[in-house]
């Protein structure tokens, strides 16, 4: 929305790259709780729209060659997991050889595509990948070229993969393959991206899909295309100094510990909005999940950037990155702190040393401000427009952090991180109320004040 979004005053050119593209809000996600709404990104539960097709012929009337399900049992997924414990053991060790010969290598497209995944996931050092299946049997998808006896068939399938250091645990993710048995041997005949369900954002597999690139910082991994020439060490660059300048400006321990998805690979990033307006990147918790596709543990945090961003958009707003880290490094109150206060804090980073007097906004925009309710907006309002609310939340950080600075800014933090420890959540306006009180001695309506005050001053 170029008509809206904020520009730095004077010196805008460079801000005029990010904000006058499609996805111009920078969003952050926080991290999905463990069993959380919805289950896994893609995932397909077993019993769903793809029934159990345990003797089912995969998709009547699709290409020549695809075969009918044999009944397969216990046998046949034994069989499978054997061969898949083959193919992650061999990507563990970097033998691209074994890994293939867990592949159908009649289909040149699945080779060109598994090649493309082995090469991916070895650039990756890798503290743990592995697969489990179920007995759940979904429709197989076509295998190109199977012969007309040879039997198909598509388990439900976690795979599970740990970038060492960068992740604490490892990142489950249901992975859609159709297996076929050939000359006695089970081998994967086919891989497709699981569907998106709506709604629910997708776990992370940037190693699924085209060629990438990695910049391996230690903690820091960066994935890109690796079209993007040199991009992963120049985001990596971009990171590294965002959490020092961020770490600075909040006074809270460096943090480097995440891993930053800039591919084109995998589901979108996706902030549901009611315009739709993608979002230019987000912070989000990853899970592991269970065989069933159901989240379990926390395995880190990622930095997900949408793919639309061109390099030069992406390297041309180190603002962006300022944004995202600051829910990096304020990771440890993900889903304690009010949307106002994370947002705000995060969009005042973004800007510093800019304030709220250097921004200029279009008219329409500043139109939207003034006809705000004025409260700082919670999270069950934010997306109703999210343009006027970041602004409305970065004035209100402002205006705390002038009055206490990142000292006082720190205990309201830890307050609220108390409160919800022991049940009070976020969005509770009498638990903002009393942080208020104890910490700055002051009220939600002169947090209010001090916000329209700063908005006053919006440039337009
Ligand atoms: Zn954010």
């Amino acid at each position: 929305m170029p008509t809206t979004a904020p520009r730095r005053r004077g010196r805008a050119p460079v801000l005029v790259l990010v904000v006058g593209l499609g996805p111009t809000l920078v969003a952050c996600g926080g991290a999905g709780a463990p069993g959380g709404a919805g289950g896994p990104g893609g995932a397909e539960a077993p019993g769903s729209s793809s029934s159990p097709a345990a003797t089912a012929s995969p998709e009547p009337g699709t290409s020549p060659g695809v075969s009918p399900s044999y009944e397969v049992g216990g046998a046949a997924r034994a069989a499978v997991d054997t061969m898949l414990a083959r193919r992650a053991q061999a990507v563990r060790e970097r033998d691209e050889a074994a890994f293939l010969a867990t592949v159908d290598d009649r289909d040149p497209r699945l080779v060109a595509q598994q090649r493309t995944l082995y090469a991916n996931l070895a650039q990756l050092r890798l503290a743990r990948y592995d697969y489990e299946t179920t007995a759940d049997q979904l429709l197989p998808d076509p295998v190109r070229r199977a012969g007309p006896r040879e039997p198909v068939v598509r388990f439900q399938t976690i795979e599970r993969t740990q970038v060492a250091d960068a992740l604490t645990g490892a990142v489950g993710n249901v992975v859609r393959m159709t297996y076929v048995r050939r000359a006695g041997q089970w081998l994967v005949g086919r891989e497709t991206a699981p569907e998106p369900v709506a709604g629910v954002p997708g776990q992370l597999r940037p190693w699924f899909g085209g060629p990438v690139d990695v910049a391996d910082r230690g903690t820091l991994v960066v994935l890109t295309d690796a079209a993007d020439a040199g991009l992963a060490d120049d985001l990596a660059d971009i990171v590294e100094d965002a959490v020092t300048a961020d770490a600075a400006l909040l006074q809270v321990e460096p943090d480097r510990q995440v891993l930053v998805d800039a591919t084109g690979n995998g589901p979108a990033v996706r902030l549901n909005t009611v315009d739709e307006e993608e979002a230019a990147a987000i912070y989000t918790g990853v899970f592991d999940l269970d065989a069933q596709g159901h989240r379990t543990t926390s395995s880190g945090g990622t930095i997900r950037i949408n793919p639309d961003l061109t390099a030069a958009e992406l390297t041309g707003d180190p603002g962006l990155l300022r944004h995202e880290v600051v829910h990096l490094l304020l990771r440890r109150y993900t889903g304690a702190l009010p949307m106002w206060l994370s947002e705000g804090t995060a969009e005042y980073a973004r800007w510093y040393p800019l304030t709220t007097s250097d921004l200029r906004v279009a008219p329409e925009l500043w139109r939207r401000v003034q006809a705000a309710p004025r409260q700082l907006p919670g999270a069950g309002v934010f997306q109703l427009d999210p343009a006027v609310n970041y602004l409305v939340s970065q004035a209100a950080a402002q205006h705390l952090l002038a009055r206490g600075g990142p000292v006082a800014l720190r205990s309201l933090l830890e307050g609220y991180r108390t409160g919800a420890a022991a049940g009070t959540g976020p969005e509770d306006g009498d638990l903002t109320d009393r942080l208020l009180d104890d910490v700055y001695d002051t009220t939600e309506a002169e947090v209010v004040d001090g916000a329209w005050d700063a908005l006053g001053r919006l440039d337009r």
